[in-house]
Formats: C-alpha cells, sequence, structure tokens
C-alpha cells in the first residue's frame, strides 16, 4: 500500500536526512567510501523518516552512523628472514542492537579505517536482512596474505588475534572470513583464541573448518544464495534460470557455487573470469574443470582452453560483459560493472542482474540497469546468504550439533526468499515498486532502528 506523504513532512525528513550526512562527513574527514556507503543508504531512507517522524525523534540516524565502538591497534610479527614487521588492525563493532556484532575480516594492503567503516555499516543492513540475530560488525588489516608463507600467515594471525581476542566472544563480536582470509587463517586465529581463552568457545569465529565447529553449505552459500534470490527475481516475471545464458564473473569461491547452482537449476553458464582475463565456452562450462584449476590447482583461467579447444580465452576483464546473455551475476569484485559495461549488457538483451560480489556495479551502472527495467539484486541482499549460514553455524555450535547439508541448504533457501519478499514489499511500500535497492536498504533498516528504540537511547 502506498501511503500519501505531505510535502512538509518530506522535506523535514531530507533535511533530517542532509544534516545527519554533513555531520558524517565533518566526523570523517577523509573517510570517502564510508561517505559514499553513508549517502547510498541515507538516500533511500529519506521516505521512511517523511513516514514516521518517530524514527527523528529518537535519534535513529544519529546514532547509527556512530560506531558503538572502533579498536585499531598494532599488529608486531616477525617475518622468515627474522625481521620485524608491523601491520595495523581494526575492528569496527558498528551496532549491536539486534545481535552480536558480525561481520568479516579482510587482510589486504588497501584496508584502512575508511574501508572499515563502510563495510561495516553496510554490514548493520544485510546482517539485519537475513533476519537472524546478528548486528553489525566488520574488521582486518593491512596485512598482505599473498606470497607469505605458511609460517609468516600463523605468526601473523597469531599476533592479530593476541589482542583482538579481548573485543570477542560468542555473544559479543563474531568475525569470519573476507578478502586475505580463508579456511588457513579461520583455523589459526582460532586456535591462538582457544589458547588464550583456555576454552572452546566454538562461536567465536565462523567459517571454521568442518572438523572443528565449521557448518556443511557454508563453502556454497554466497553463490547458491545468490542464483536462489535470482530465482525469485525471474519467477515474479513468470521465468526461471531453465535454458538461460549466464555469464558470471571470477572463478573463486562465489562464482564457483554460483556456476554450479545455475547449471542445477537447467541454465547454461558461458563464461567466467579470473583477474587476467576471462573464458568464453559456448556450449556451456565445464565446472570440475575449472573447480580442479581454481580450488586444487590454483591456476589461471587461461589454462581452461587446453582442455576445451572450442571455448576461447580472452585477456583482460571488462570484455566479458560484451557476451551476449539473459543473465548477468557479477560475482568477482567492486565496481567491476561500469556504465558502459550496463549499456553493453542491456543492448545484449540482458533480463537480470544479480550482484555476488560486494558492490560490483558502479552506480552509474545501477541507473541504466533500472532506468532498462532489468531485474536488479543488489548486493546487500543477493550475497547476504554467506553471512545468513554463518548465523546458522553460530546457532549448531550453541546447540553443539550439526545440521545435515540439506538442511542447511533448505533453510538457506527460505532465507533468500525471505529477503527478496521483504525488499520488493518495502519497495512497494514506500513508493518505488521493483526497486530492490531501495527495498533492501529500508527493510534492513527498520528492523534494527525499532530495536534501537525499544532499548532506549544507548
Ligand atoms: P575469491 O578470492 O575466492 O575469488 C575472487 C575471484 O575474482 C577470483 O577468481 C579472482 O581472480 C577474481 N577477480 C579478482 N579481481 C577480478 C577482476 N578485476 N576481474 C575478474 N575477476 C577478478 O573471493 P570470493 O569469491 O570469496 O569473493 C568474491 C566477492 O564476493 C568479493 O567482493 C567478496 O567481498 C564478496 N563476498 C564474498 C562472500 C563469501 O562468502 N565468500 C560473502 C559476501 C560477499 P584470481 O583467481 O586471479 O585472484
Amino acid at each position: 500500500m502506498t501511503t500519501v506523504i505531505t510535502e512538509e513532512r518530506q522535506t523535514e525528513a531530507q533535511q533530517y536526512v542532509q544534516s545527519v550526512y554533513e555531520l558524517v562527513i565533518q566526523r570523517n574527514p577523509h573517510e570517502s567510501e564510508f561517505h559514499q556507503a553513508v549517502k547510498e543508504i541515507l538516500d533511500s531512507l529519506t521516505p521512511v523518516f517523511a513516514k514516521h517522524p518517530k524514527y527523528m525523534q529518537h535519534g535513529i540516524l544519529e546514532r547509527i552512523v556512530e560506531p558503538e565502538r572502533v579498536v585499531s591497534f598494532r599488529v608486531p610479527w616477525v617475518d622468515d628472514n627474522g625481521k620485524v614487521q608491523v601491520n595495523r588492525g581494526f575492528r569496527v563493532q558498528f551496532n549491536s542492537a539486534i545481535g552480536p556484532y558480525k561481520g568479516g575480516l579482510r587482510f589486504h594492503p588497501s584496508v584502512n579505517a575508511s574501508i572499515i567503516k563502510f563495510l561495516g555499516f553496510e554490514q548493520i543492513f544485510k546482517n539485519s536482512l537475513t533476519g537472524q540475530p546478528i548486528g553489525g560488525g566488520k574488521g582486518g588489516s593491512d596485512f598482505d596474505p599473498k606470497g607469505k608463507s605458511d609460517l609468516e600467515i600463523m605468526r601473523f594471525t597469531q599476533s592479530f588475534m593476541t589482542e583482538l581476542y579481548k573485543y570477542l566472544g560468542p555473544d559479543i563480536d563474531v568475525p569470519a572470513g573476507d578478502i586475505g582470509v580463508g579456511a588457513k587463517e579461520i583455523g589459526f586465529m582460532f586456535g591462538q583464541y582457544k589458547r588464550i581463552r583456555g576454552g572452546n568457545e566454538a562461536g567465536v569465529l565462523t567459517g571454521k573448518g568442518l572438523l572443528y565447529g565449521g557448518s556443511l553449505t557454508r563453502t556454497e552459500a554466497t553463490g547458491y544464495g545468490c542464483v536462489y534470490f535470482v530465482s525469485e527475481m525471474l519467477a515474479s516475471k513468470g521465468q526461471s534460470f531453465q535454458d538461460k545464458t549466464v555469464v558470471i564473473s571470477g572463478s573463486g569461491n562465489v562464482s564457483i557455487y554460483a556456476i554450479e547452482k545455475a547449471q542445477q537449476l537447467g541454465a547454461k553458464v558461458i563464461a567466467c573470469s579470473d583477474s587476467n582475463g576471462y573464458i568464453h565456452d559456448p556450449q556451456g562450462i565445464n565446472l570440475q574443470t575449472v573447480k580442479r584449476l581454481k580450488e586444487v590447482e590454483r591456476k589461471r583461467i587461461s589454462e581452461y582452453v587446453k582442455e576445451h579447444p572450442h571455448a576461447v580465452y580472452t585477456e583482460g576483464c571488462k570484455g566479458i560483459w560484451s557476451i551476449p546473455c539473459d543473465i548477468a551475476l557479477p560475482c568477482a569484485t567492486q565496481n567491476e560493472i561500469d556504465e558502459q559495461a550496463a549499456k553493453l549488457l542491456v543492448e545484449n538483451g540482458v533480463v537480470a542482474i544479480g550482484e555476488g560480489a560486494n558492490m560490483p556495479s558502479t552506480l552509474e551502472a545501477i541507473e541504466v540497469f533500472l532506468n532498462n527495467q532489468v531485474l536488479f539484486g543488489p548486493a546487500k541482499a543477493a550475497n547476504a546468504g554467506g553471512v545468513a549460514v554463518s548465523a546458522l553455524e553460530m546457532a549448531q555450535n550453541s546447540m553443539r550439533l550439526s545440521w545435515t547439508f540439506e538442511e542447511v541448504d533448505a533453510k538457506l533457501h527460505s532465507i533468500m526468499k525471505n529477503i527478496y519478499q521483504s525488499s520488493v514489499s518495502a519497495a512497494e511500500e514506500y513508493g518505488h515498486p521493483g526497486n530492490l535497492v531501495v527495498g533492501a536498504n529500508i527493510s534492513g533498516f527498520i528492523k534494527v532502528a525499532d530495536a534501537m528504540i525499544a532499548q532506549g537511547v544507548v
């Protein structure tokens, strides 16, 4: 149901949003990524404040843009040559209104306070969308794991956890992996946390190995979840993955399991990529070959054409979006679809986009998709399957039992359907029918805002 909002209320809401945005810029100078993330969400929330002034009266926005806690710390470690190295560690505990802080750790040279705050801020709304009791947080370090030996990674992660453990706990803050943090790093960090705490608090980290508290389906969750989400968008138009041609960028964790699920649903996936280039296989990608090359042998995707000579390899990443397809799933990295690539996809008849990666489409690209009635699943909603199953891992750890693959997969599927439905309803209710960017932001926000009101000014 669309509600009519007076012009006066609308102006008041706009002024409120603008004043909070200006405060964010003033308080956090030079943090451009954080400003950008705040702006994107604040812009879509204006109709909420116009309709429900109570959120303004309770100062929700002023509070939600200010992290509950930010920790920055020194991480000293000794490399294989005996040289002392110093990195910087971060944890931002953004919002705990609906549950313990939850969000990954990123190890990448580009990590700084702005990046971690932007990711942590987004995480509040993504986590809320999952319907799971998890707050928003994010952390990491400017440490670069590429080219480091296993012993160097162990020494670094142990030093990192020796400081970070003070702020963690299964009911306090539960990190997971992100870029540069996979099963190996999580294993080392869990070992060090356990050693310091002197007890096995399995639920303190997620993405753990299956031998010590990990969850089945966590590996598949983000890719499968993205395809489940796009299936819902297609179903709203009476369509499905059956017999569709699909282009999926990347060939890492998210891409591989998006390819797997799309193929299971009857689609033909004709292209994928890595950071060097892309392969086009008109007969349909052989997933076993991709899995072996990328997950086991750690080779380049270009090797694929040696085994499948009818496929073509092209150097460079952007060209993948020039391949005509019905569905495109960007699952590699940020800003990989720009305005030009979006226009090309539209000209070639794309029907749906599902963002598996974080922020893979530029703002201009999103405009192109929305203006051309392309079904568009934004990252916050479409890739929330990963963190959703992380929350299921926490639940299993608390119960000291493990669900089967089928049980977790069924829960994931139903969570993705719910995220879709709640985004659709919120978009419609607030006057932007079909705009899932706005719908996901509003739906994620309202639950957190209502919990904050219920808990008083804290
Ligand atoms: P991985 O490191 O497993 O895979 C990333 C893939 O993208 C690799 O194949 C990499 O190639 C490729 N790649 C990197 N840069 C480019 C580029 N410019 N063009 C084409 N391909 C590129 O990461 P994940 O699959 O885990 O993550 C992918 C994205 O999904 C990230 O944005 C991440 O933040 C997001 N995400 C991941 C979740 C998860 O559960 N894993 C959850 C939610 C979001 P190469 O092999 O050369 O390195």
